[in-house]
């Protein structure tokens, strides 16, 4: 029987962004993102200073992307 490919996240994983432990996120590339910051990321002025800090921390897990 497939199984599909949904990730459970069973002991939950420290969010990149807010340095929370959370359940329920999602991963990027060998990091973890939560629902809420992904959120931010997705909502966040491009301009605003918090993106800036978002893409910083982005840029750490994506090396050769920006
Ligand atoms: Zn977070």
């Amino acid at each position: 029987m497939k199984k599909t490919s949904v990730i459970h996240v069973q002991l939950g994983h420290t969010c990149l962004i807010c340095e929370t432990r959370k359940t329920e996120g999602y991963k990027l590339c060998h990091s973890f993102v939560c629902e809420s910051c992904e959120r931010k990321i997705v909502t966040t002025d491009v301009r605003a200073d918090d993106y800036m800090i978002f893409v910083n921390k982005m840029r750490g897990i994506l090396p050769g992307q920006y």
